[in-house]
């Protein structure tokens, strides 16, 4: 079977794992937590990093670090995976959902812009949603498969409203947007580093900020806010670190960042050539502005939905592909069915269920690759 998208490990995580059992260190404190930390933000383009047991988690303590409160709005897009939310309703707030954009599957900027104009007003300083009288905490853009949305055109809008920006990068390490990395286009940048995504240490994550106060507090309330030695803490904290182990792997792999990513832009460059043109189905889209990480590659179809899709992956399958759909927006998820929805949502209601990614592992070969080609073709216009 060729899988979707697995880990590609070296002698390299061998060793630096070895390492830990050598010398003992495999719990929460250990010298590749903090090189982990180091590397990142300077591959990413950022000052300083924070290393997280989880995406989510590290999610979470950036909102919460920003000053996301209970029954408060965070502004996201809905077409995400569903941990995006879920980091929001951990502070006890409500996601306001908007649509994405067509051209690179990220928020709509005009619509969050429209959305602001329409339905809040300042109160004290604050912004306030009329209709449910919430306060807005924060705008939380989603870097869709390693694509940026026009993060100048958000910062406009969050100066505007005096609002901080919080990246959801989880999958978007190494990508670039207008020739700059991404640790510095948001106020705080969220990584993941969970076994799917290009960059793995098997599950965590890293927050990434060059506010040396704020990623402090991060710090802080993350390793269950210890103030001495003594166990004296200062406040609730939660342990939301990354273990020696998972820093290790996380390190080599961090350390072959350039090589991973590129691999990944491949796939996506060769999937695009070998498939372009075809009338059933077309390709994922690809910003102007950006240069992007290509996390998944896949295919959109032009109909038949999510039957359709499920059909096309049994039909891989039994030819030893593995093939799937992809994320279900956030506002057709159970738990937010009771999210604060932009007035249309439409781009991604039509664009979800025509979804179907492809195997794209960075240790994929040339021979997979054909492959894959030549049982999609045959599958898709049959
Ligand atoms: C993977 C992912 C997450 C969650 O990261 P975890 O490390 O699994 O908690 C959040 N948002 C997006 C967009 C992701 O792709």
């Amino acid at each position: 079977m060729i899988p979707l998208a697995v880990p590609n490990l070296t002698d390299k995580e061998r060793k630096y794992l070895n390492h830990c059992i050598d010398t003992t260190f495999i719990s929460s404190v250990g010298e590749y937590v903090n090189e982990l930390e180091v590397i990142s933000a300077q591959k990413t383009g950022a000052k300083y990093g924070v290393a997280t047991s989880s995406g989510t988690t590290g999610l979470h303590s950036a909102l919460m670090v920003n000053g996301v409160k209970q029954n408060e709005l965070v502004i996201m897009p809905t077409f995400t995976f569903i941990a995006t939310a879920n980091a929001v309703a951990h502070c006890g707030a409500v996601p306001w959902l908007m649509d994405i954009d067509k051209s690179n599957w990220c928020i709509n900027i005009e619509q969050v812009k429209d959305e602001l104009s329409k339905k809040t007003i300042f109160v004290e300083g604050k912004v306030i949603h009329r209709a449910s009288g919430k306060r807005i905490a924060a705008i939380l853009p989603v870097y869709t498969l390693g694509e940026v949305p026009d993060m100048d055109g958000l910062r406009e809008i969050a100066d505007k409203y005096n609002l901080p920006l919080i990246a959801d990068a989880a999958a978007a390490v190494g990508a670039e947007y207008k020739g700059k990395k991404i640790g510095g286009l948001a106020d705080v940048t969220v990584l993941s580093f969970n076994g799917n995504k290009t960059i793995t240490a098997g599950g965590g994550g890293m927050v990434l900020g060059d506010d040396e106060e704020l990623m402090k507090r991060i710090k802080h309330i993350t390793t269950t806010a210890r103030i001495t030695a003594e166990y004296d803490h200062d406040m609730v904290g939660y342990n939301y670190r990354m273990t020696n182990i998972q820093a290790a792997i996380g390190c080599a792999q961090m350390e072959r960042m350039e090589e991973l990513v590129d691999k990944k832009r491949k796939i996506r460059e060769y999937y695009n050539e070998e498939l372009q043109g075809m009338k059933n189905f077309s390709l994922f889209p690809k910003g102007k502005l950006t240069n992007s990480a290509c996390w998944l590659s896949g295919i959109v179809i032009k109909e038949g939905g999510i039957e359709k899709i499920r059909e096309l992956c049994v039909k891989l399958r039994e030819k030893g592909i593995e093939g799937r759909s992809f994320w279900k927006p956030v506002h057709l998820q159970q738990p937010y069915y009771n999210a604060l929805r932009a007035d249309y949502l439409d781009v991604s209601e039509n664009l979800w269920n025509r979804i179907l990614t492809l195997p794209c592992s960075t240790n994929i070969t040339d021979d997979e690759l054909e492959k894959v080609i030549c049982v999609v073709k045959s599958i898709i216009n049959e």
